[in-house]
């Protein structure tokens, strides 16, 4: 099973590298899912960035704003 190194960490457990879930499919083969399991504390999440938890302060940016 494929495990991915991020430079994110989990918010939990502060692990960097996480796995997607695998779902076996009527046709035979394995397709990741969508959820995404903490290699450290093995918690699920449905999304990258509930795992490493959203940084405060950063999330209202404004694009004009933004480094040409
Ligand atoms: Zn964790």
């Amino acid at each position: 099973m494929a495990t991915y190194k991020t430079v994110y960490k989990c918010r939990a457990c502060g692990t960097t590298s996480y796995k997607r879930l695998m779902e076996r499919q009527a046709s035979g083969a394995w397709q990741p899912t969508g959820p995404y399991q903490c290699c450290g504390c093995r918690n699920v999440f449905d999304t990258l960035r509930a795992w490493w938890g959203e940084p405060k302060g950063q999330t209202d940016f404004r694009p004009s704003q933004m480094p040409v």
